[in-house]
């Protein structure tokens, strides 16, 4: 077992490629703290819209993240997000943030701000953290970086059935999943063109496509890649 850095893995993707499922049940098993980065942007997104300020502008998007105060569970069983002491788990899931959130995290003054916060949330024994760029600015040192992606058809069918499960038993309609498939399309270029930790591969990550496998396996072949790194015995 390695005694030296923190253990890290990292493991980057866009939405949908299945990367919290797995970030959650690897940190699970290795008992491991787990850290979802996407989380914190989307609460800073919440608390720009709450504070009513242009999202154009950067200093006063800035300001108003400064003042909010952001907390993360970072327990893999009980995941949470709380905006200066409210429970916003359900709130920055919705499409209000979920269509601010790629603006309010291309600020790089936010970006410092809250990998920052995200470094202090990882603690030093042993954290997952998932998000878009975390082997490539958060934790540069990891010592597993992965890059989980899917197909954009099974991603987008992903993100459809987890937000109909709620609504209604049963498949999602396809005017859902076409409809999701255009909000992902649109992150995706906006988080991939974006010029401060823009979303892209690391060079020394470990490439999964997840549209033919299950979390199960995913989560295995994780596991796999921090034994081979010698985090876990
Ligand atoms: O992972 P999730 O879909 O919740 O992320 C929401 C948004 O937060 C992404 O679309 C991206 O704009 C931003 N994000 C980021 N860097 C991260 C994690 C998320 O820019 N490490």
């Amino acid at each position: 077992m390695s005694t030296g850095a923190t253990r890290i893995v990292a493991l980057d993707g866009p939405s949908g490629s299945g990367k919290s499922t797995v970030a959650r049940k690897v940190a699970a098993r290795l008992g491991w703290r787990y850290v979802d980065t996407g989380a914190s942007y989307r609460a800073a997104t919440l608390a720009a819209l709450r504070a009513g300020v242009d999202l154009d502008d950067a200093d006063a998007v800035l300001a108003s993240v400064r003042t909010a105060r952001i907390e993360l569970s970072t327990d893999p069983e009980q995941p949470g997000t709380w905006l200066d002491g409210e429970d916003i788990s359900d709130a920055i899931r919705g499409p209000e943030v979920t269509s601010a959130v790629s603006a309010v995290s291309a600020v790089p003054a936010v970006r410092a701000h809250l990998v920052e916060l995200q470094r202090v949330l990882a603690g030093r024994d042993g954290a997952v953290l998932e998000g878009r760029d975390i082997a490539t600015a958060v934790m540069p040192d990891a010592q597993v970086k992965v890059y989980l992606d899917a197909s954009p058809q099974v991603r987008a069918s992903r993100r459809a059935a987890e937000q109909h499960a709620g609504v209604t038993p049963g498949g999602s309609p396809a005017s859902l999943v076409s409809t999701v498939a255009e909000d992902l399309a649109r992150r995706d270029r906006l988080d991939s063109s974006r010029a401060a930790d823009p979303l892209r591969p690391s060079p020394d990550a470990v490439h999964l496509d997840s549209s033919q496998l299950d979390a199960a396996a995913v989560v295995d072949l994780v596991l796999d890649l921090a034994r081979d790194a010698g985090l876990v015995s």
